[in-house]
C-alpha cells in the first residue's frame, strides 16, 4: 500500500534483528509485499521507543517504511500478532527458530514469492495453534526440498512405480517396493502413509496430518538426511531438533 512517494506500508515477519550502533537494529524481515529485506530501525533500543513492541523476533507487525535500495528505514512498527503460544511452548519455538533460521539464511532478498509468504506464516500460525512441532517441521522440511528444486515422487516405487510401497530409500529418492527393496529396510504402514501425506498436505490443512509417534521418530532423521544429501542445507537450529524427538 502507497502512503506517500517515499513511503511504504508493509505486512513484514521478524526473522532476526543484529544491533546497529549504539541505539540502533537491523530488522531482517520477510514482507508479503516485497519479499525477505532489512530494515534500519533507529533508536528502538531505547526504553523509551514506542517501536520496540512492535519488532520483535518471531511475529508478525505492520511496517511503515521509507522504502531504498539497499536498507530501508523503519517509520512505525505496529504488532499484528505475537504468535504468543509459540513461545510458551519449547517445542514450537525450537520448530519456529528453524524455520525462521532457514528464511533467514537461504531465501534470495528482494523476490517476493506468494508460496514463500504463506509457508512461513503458515508454519507459525500452525505452531501458535498447537499443532505438534514435529508435524510443522516435517511439512516445512518438505517446503526445503522442493524450495532447493528437488521434489521427491511419492506416487510409488520410485523404480517401477508399483504403488505396494514397502520401504523409503534415500539414495534412490523416495518409495520402494518389495522387488526393489534389496538392502533396505522396511517401513510400517505409518511411516510409509505419513512420508507421502507430509508431501501432499499443504500447511494450511495441517488438521489433516495425524502421523503417531512411532513414524515421527522414524522421519524426522530420515527428512534431515534426504535435506542434507540433496541440498547441502545445514541449519544449526536443527541440533535442538534432535532434542525434541
Ligand atoms: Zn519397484
Amino acid at each position: 500500500m502507497k502512503t506517500t512517494i517515499h513511503e511504504e506500508v508493509v505486512e513484514a515477519i521478524i526473522l532476526k534483528k543484529t544491533p546497529y550502533k549504539e541505539n540502533d537494529m537491523i530488522l531482517h524481515v520477510y514482507t508479503y509485499e516485497y519479499g525477505k529485506m532489512s530494515v534500519l530501525a533507529r533508536g528502538i533500543r531505547k526504553v523509551t521507543s514506542k517501536n520496540a513492541r512492535a519488532c520483535q523476533d518471531m511475529m508478525l507487525s505492520e511496517l511503515t517504511i521509507h522504502l531504498k535500495k539497499g536498507l530501508s528505514t523503519l517509520i512505525k512498527a505496529t504488532p499484528l500478532d505475537y504468535f504468543r503460544h509459540i513461545k510458551e511452548n519449547l517445542e514450537s519455538e525450537i520448530v519456529g527458530n528453524y524455520v525462521l533460521e532457514y528464511y533467514y539464511r537461504y531465501v534470495e532478498e528482494n523476490q517476493p514469492l506468494e508460496k514463500e509468504y504463506q509457508m512461513l506464516y503458515g508454519a507459525l500460525h500452525a505452531l501458535d495453534l498447537g499443532y505438534l512441532p514435529l508435524i510443522v517441521y516435517l511439512v516445512f522440511d518438505v517446503f526445503i526440498l522442493e524450495h532447493n528444486g528437488v521434489s521427491l515422487d511419492v506416487e510409488g516405487c520410485v523404480l517401477c512405480h508399483s504403488p505396494q510401497v514397502v520401504s523409503i530409500s534415500l539414495e534412490d529418492g523416495g518409495f520402494l517396493c518389495q522387488q526393489h527393496l534389496n538392502q533396505h529396510q522396511p517401513y510400517s504402514k505409518d511411516v510409509l502413509k505419513a512420508f507421502r501425506h507430509i508431501h501432499k498436505i499443504p500447511i494450511t490443512s495441517i488438521e489433516h496430518l495425524h502421523i503417531p509417534p512411532e513414524a515421527l521418530h522414524v522421519l524426522v532423521p530420515l527428512m534431515e538426511a534426504f535435506i542434507e544429501e540433496y541440498t547441502g542445507i545445514q541449519l544449526k537450529t536443527s541440533r535442538f531438533i534432535h532434542q525434541i524427538v
